[in-house]
């Protein structure tokens, strides 16, 4: 079994982020701008969003973070991601997830300029996406498909099971998996009997947010897992969906929770930012 690192994956293209970054500085005073907007108090929102913008700092961004009470009316919302997108010093405009549920999230990314939406999930975005188009792609499904590369796995034919169906994780990442010419199947919560998909798949990757749900029954011999999942417990430790221990030493690759596919989110925004900039001050 081999464990996927996506710290030290992370690391290497943060700091491939950093000396680009630096060069833009240099030889075009550029400096690429990352813009968050997060909505009232969850502590898990507040904590994501000070890694993104620690990460930000570290690679020499320019970054603001738009703090707003849960009780802001959308057109409010609305009206920050206007003035973002006609500010020069701002490339990208990430708004974090989840929303308030009085807030209609699809009408609130519809209004991100699609060249500033280095969160992927403008439909511009992801309809170029699906078509094999060049476009921003969700984070966390891109830095999955670069631990692929990384680690020389060849999806070509694979049978890949996916679990969890979100239009910011399990989706973007079954298109990403077809359009590699893997065979996908996609699970989610009304899903019969996971296992029966789970057992057969050459590989799974699972994003859905339940402890445990990933059992060392559900997986064969020489699997590859990527667990997505991030679950804090009641200690304050973090896991991902995959029962770890016993499903670990029945894989070839597993990546593991903290450590995996949570860092490569941070970097794949990175990198997407500084695309966006290269697209818009046209240096591509
Ligand atoms: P979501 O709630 O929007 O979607 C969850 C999906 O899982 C849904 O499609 C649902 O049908 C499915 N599901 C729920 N229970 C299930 C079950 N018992 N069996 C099969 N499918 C089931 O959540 P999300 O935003 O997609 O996030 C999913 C998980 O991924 C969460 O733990 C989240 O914290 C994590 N996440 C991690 C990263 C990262 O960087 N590692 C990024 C985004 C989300």
């Amino acid at each position: 079994m081999q464990l996927i690192d996506g710290r030290a994956l992370s690391s290497k293209v943060l700091d491939r982020v950093s000396s680009q970054t630096q060069m833009l500085k240099k030889e075009k005073n550029i400096t690429p701008g990352l813009a968050v907007v997060v909505v009232g108090d969850d502590p898990a929102s507040h904590a994501y969003v000070s890694m993104k913008e620690k990460a930000c700092k570290k690679a020499g961004f320019y970054s603001i973070v738009h703090k707003m009470p849960e009780s802001i009316s959308q057109d409010e919302i609305i009206e920050i991601i206007e003035m973002m997108n006609k500010n020069s010093h701002i490339h990208g405009i990430l708004i974090q997830l989840p929303l308030p549920s009085h807030v209609d999230t699809n009408k609130i990314l519809e209004v991100i300029d699609p060249k500033k939406d280095v969160d992927g999930f403008h439909a511009y975005n992801v309809g170029r996406m699906v078509t094999g188009l060049s476009s921003f792609v969700a984070c966390t499904p891109l830095g999955v498909m670069k631990m692929f590369e990384e680690y020389d796995i060849d999806l070509q034919g694979k049978d890949v099971v996916v679990v969890g169906a979100s239009n910011i994780v399990g989706k973007p990442m079954a298109s990403l998996l077809l359009n590699a010419n893997a065979t996908v199947t996609v699970t989610h919560i009304h899903t019969k009997d996971l296992a029966s998909h789970t057992s057969k798949a050459d590989i799974v990757i699972v994003g859905v947010g339940v402890v445990g749900l990933i059992k060392e029954n559900m997986i064969k011999e020489g699997a590859i897992v990527i667990d997505i999942g991030i679950n804090r417990l009641e200690d304050g430790s973090l896991v991902g969906d995959v029962d770890f221990d016993k499903v670990a030493p029945k894989c070839s690759y597993i990546t593991p929770v903290p450590g995996g596919v949570g860092p490569m989110t941070i970097a794949m925004l990175l990198e997407n930012t500084l695309q966006a900039t290269k697209q818009i001050k046209g240096n591509r």
